[in-house]
């Protein structure tokens, strides 16, 4: 994409959505912030201990959250990163060789910033090696490949002589930072919880921009994210790391809480446990992670301590009822906890305005093609399923500024052929050339990169996401700002110029007094002209639209035909996949047909319905 400047965006970014409740919820939540801190240094002992392990456990199930909850990766081996974080730092801070080595360059109180910088490294590598293994996985593989993992890394602690074995490693010495000395639970109880609060502020600020959609993205399936330019597997294994890194953390702090390590608590059932926390709370919400946390903690303190009376002998029975427990809990609230107190909460609690800044940076731009220049060429394509020929030595071309039409009974080969000129798929035989590039073997997102935008036949949106979100992921590969600079709130402007070309293509396809509402809520047709904002919004030089009009009212059918015009006019080269024929036959410049995967006409729409093969084969009856 050639980076030509143009002025900065000058259209107001989209409006702030309904306000009502009475407090804001950033102020709401800075003020149970406070009044936890005033309230810490008076709490009673014990319930300190709790919200500590709470806290400690809210990281693990934070990272859980944005794997499981909104990576759709289901992970059942968290703990064992915890224990990675845990006996690093034990290690490192007991094992004569380590302190020998190290005590004298750092210093005794220096060797657990080694422990976390240690634990840190190593999570990393075999979160990274796994997550480049395992991601890859579909459907049920990866979830049992987590637990293979779990429990490997449990069993390795357990038989390491150096890592002391089942016994564990003792004489953890607490954390000291500028000489103070963390060693009381209500010490360190405040720095877990600073610690929490600190990822729960990154991880928000991530989700909340392009890095966060593209993440996002990844639950509405590979093929959708890769078209709009997100590598997905990439995303994945990231994601992966992410959680594992904040398990490490978790470990860390755990280990000079409790001043020795053993491998109980990186178990597998600890594991499962975690996303019991990140599922009972909300797995798609930060906050759930929290949430979650607090309730399985407590309920297994209340359970411990309740049931041995009740039952009147000391078995575990505490795991059977807790079972059964997060059945009903699953039942009631399939979204989790968090979502219906958030519904609750919106009575009260006014919604944030999206953080938007006054200037917006600048977005990639394209220079469109020439009109008349061949955009997308398809040499000889065949694509075969076993012995099915679905694409028979198709021969094609797409110039910019044109509207090409595909027509075909249903099984022509339509849409695999879309498949094979947008790289999700590879034909058997022939070539694919898009820009004046040949495409071979090259996956959807490099297609998105030289300037391809699609829609599907059957509509890919994130349908809880707002039709402004949906939108501008289209413009992913039009940005640069990377996970840290989101974390950090960094991306601002970019964000800024991101919305406002959102926004401008909202209006564009007459979506505008949509742009808050969620994709899922509007109806079939509406969701198509979303597809075609989304796609716009990456400044394609090609848009192939699968059946655009399948589900429009007449006046939306002729919404559309003046938007494709429009677009047409400006350049752009239009392939359509279309059964409705008025719709065809007005608009296109040329229409290919395809019958059986192979083209048995092509040429203007005078020509197409007069060329006798058509008629018998396509339009025959009607003729
Ligand atoms: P159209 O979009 O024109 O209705 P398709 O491209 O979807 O047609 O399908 C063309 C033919 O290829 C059909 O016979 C279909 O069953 C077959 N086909 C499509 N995709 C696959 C696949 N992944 N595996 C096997 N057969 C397929
Ligand atoms: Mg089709």
């Amino acid at each position: 994409m050639s980076a030509v400047p143009t002025p900065p965006a000058s259209e107001a970014v989209s409006p702030t959505p309904a306000a009502h409740g009475l407090v804001s919820r950033r102020h709401a939540t800075v003020a149970a912030v406070a009044l936890l801190a005033v309230a810490w240094g008076f709490l009673p002992e014990f319930t300190v201990v709790v919200a500590t392990y709470i806290g400690l456990y809210s990281l693990v199930a934070a990272g859980l959250v944005m794997l499981t909850g909104i990576g759709g990766m289901t992970s059942f081996g968290q703990a064992a990163f915890v224990g990675l974080g845990a006996y690093a730092t034990a290690w490192v801070c007991t094992s004569p060789v380590a302190v020998a080595a190290l005590g004298g360059i750092v210093g005794l109180q220096g060797l657990p910033w080694v422990g976390l910088a240690l634990g840190l490294v190593l999570t990393f590598a075999v979160a990274w090696t796994l997550g480049a293994v395992t991601v890859k996985l579909q459907g049920h593989y990866l979830p049992l490949c987590t637990i293979a993992w779990g429990l490997s890394l449990y069993y390795l602690f357990g038989n390491m002589d150096f890592l002391g074995g089942q016994t564990g490693i003792t004489g953890v010495p607490p954390l000291v930072v500028a000489g103070v000395s963390l060693a009381s639970p209500r010490a360190l109880g405040a720095v877990v919880w600073a610690v929490l609060l600190l990822a729960l502020w990154l991880l928000h600020n991530l989700l909340d921009s392009r890095e966060g959609r593209a993440i996002r993205a990844l639950k509405g399936g590979r093929v959708m994210a890769e078209s709009m330019g997100v590598d997905t597997a990439r995303y994945r294994v990231k994601l992966f790391v992410l959680a594992a890194l904040l398990a490490a953390i978790s470990g860390w702090l755990y280990a000079h809480m409790q001043r020795f390590v053993n491998p109980t608590p990186f178990n597998l059932n600890i594991g499962i446990e975690y996303l019991f926390m990140a599922v009972v709370g909300g797995a798609g919400h930060l906050w759930g992670a929290v949430l979650g946390a607090t309730v399985i903690t407590l309920l297994k303190e209340k359970l411990q301590d309740v049931l041995p009376g009740l039952l009147g002998s000391s078995g575990n029975f505490e795991v059977i009822v807790f079972g059964l427990l997060m059945l009903l809990v699953l039942q009631r609230f399939a979204d989790g906890l968090w979502p219906t107190l958030a519904r609750v909460g919106r009575r009260v609690f006014r919604n944030e305005p999206p953080r938007v800044v006054a200037q917006a940076a600048t977005l990639a731009q394209r220079t469109l093609p020439a009109a008349g220049t061949v955009v997308l060429e398809a040499r000889q394509v065949t694509k075969r399923f076993g012995g099915l020929v679905a694409n028979n030595a198709v021969d094609m071309h797409l110039r910019a500024g044109e509207i090409h039409a595909l027509i075909g009974p249903n099984g022509a080969g339509k849409s695999t052929f879309f498949n094979m000129i947008s790289g999700v798929d590879d034909p058997t035989e022939g070539e694919v050339r898009f820009m004046a590039q040949a495409m071979h073997r090259l996956p959807s997102r490099d297609f998105a990169a030289a300037g391809l935008g699609r829609t599907f036949q059957h509509v890919r949106l994130l349908g809880q996401r707002s039709v402004t979100e949906n939108v501008a992921l289209g413009a992913h590969r039009r940005a640069r700002r990377g996970w840290v600079a989101s974390m950090l709130g960094l991306d601002r402007a970019e964000e800024a110029a991101l919305r406002a070309e959102a926004h401008r293509q909202i209006v564009r396809c007459g979506l505008a007094a949509l742009a808050d509402a969620p994709a899922a809520s509007l109806p079939l047709g509406q969701q198509r002209l979303v597809e075609i904002a989304r796609a716009l919004a990456g400044q394609p030089a090609v848009l192939l639209l699968d059946e655009p009009a399948a589900g429009l009212r007449h006046l939306e059918k002729q919404a559309l035909a003046t938007l494709l015009a429009q677009l047409r006019a400006e350049g752009l080269g239009i392939l359509v996949v279309e059964h409705d024929m008025e719709f065809v036959m007005n608009l296109a410049d040329r229409i290919t047909v395809f019958e059986f995967g192979t083209v048995i006409a092509a040429g203007t729409p005078a020509q197409v319905q007069t060329d006798p093969r058509v008629l018998d084969a396509y339009l025959g009856g009607a003729a």
